[in-house]
């Protein structure tokens, strides 16, 4: 791809990375990335992947914008109240980066309709706020085998995991089972924790389209961030092998 004097401007700062470079910027652009969720990960996380020139984002999102969202969800803004939040992320992210394409998809993924989308993308971003949702996903991109950038807030708690179905640990070999409702219910969080988390996800997405080795990305390794004690480690996270999504294949 030869770039335009415009994309050379844009992308300046990309082009001086040898990780990255005209040909990562090409990868970059020929790549496709899905964004399950337009709230408080999806916003940070397809923000930037539109700022690197990710060249479709599809944008899932079977919600309306209300006033509580605002606290975390950059992507949208005030005057978009009431409106899709599919929508209202489409014009924010156009606005952002006219080049890349976006898809606003206003539906809630489900397994009827998710089959479909997930396979017309290269990455999958895990941006939801249920673990119902969360353990759909990686059904779903397990059996499309597309990778999958998982992300989960809380309180002050953070996490995110990448999983390239057939290597390393899945998301159901982590989580067991979707925990109680009790358990699972959302709590807070810290308006600006999931701007750290969807960073992460989206630099994981940005990755993955660049081709990185597998050392370089959350393989078989869990992000945990704690912006209370404002803390960061990753731990192992292994196979297990009666995990019952992945557990008896043969994995590289
Ligand atoms: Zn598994």
């Amino acid at each position: 791809m030869t770039l335009t004097p415009q994309q050379q401007a844009r992308y300046a700062r990309h082009l001086a990375l040898p990780e990255i470079g005209a040909a990562g910027q090409a990868r970059l652009s020929a790549g496709s990335v899905l964004v399950v969720g337009a709230g408080g990960l999806g916003s940070p996380a397809a923000l930037y992947l539109a700022a690197a020139g990710a060249g479709r984002i599809g944008v899932m999102d079977g919600d309306a914008l209300e006033l509580s969202n605002l606290q975390r969800q950059i992507l949208h803004r005030t005057a978009d109240l009431g409106r899709p939040k599919a929508a209202s992320a489409a014009d924010a992210l156009r606005a952002l980066n006219p080049e890349v394409e976006i898809v606003p998809i206003p539906q809630r993924l489900t397994a009827a309709n998710g089959d479909g989308v997930i396979g017309g993308y290269d990455v999958v971003i895990d941006a939801t706020d249920s673990f119902a949702a969360k353990f759909l996903i990686a059904d779903l991109c397990h059996a499309a085998g597309r990778p999958v950038v998982h992300g989960g807030i809380r309180a002050f708690e953070g996490s995110a995991m990448t999983v390239i179905p057939g290597r390393g640990a899945c998301y159901r070999c982590v989580f067991e089972q979707p925990p109680t409702a009790e358990e699972g219910a959302p709590r807070g969080p810290l308006g600006a924790l999931p701007g750290v988390i969807g960073a992460v996800q989206a630099t994981e997405a940005l990755k993955l389209l660049l081709g990185a080795p597998a050392e370089a990305l959350l393989i078989g390794r869990l992000f945990v961030y704690d912006a209370w004690r404002l803390t960061a480690r990753t731990v192992r996270v292994t196979r297990r092998v009666e995990c019952p999504l992945c557990g008896g294949e043969v994995i590289a």
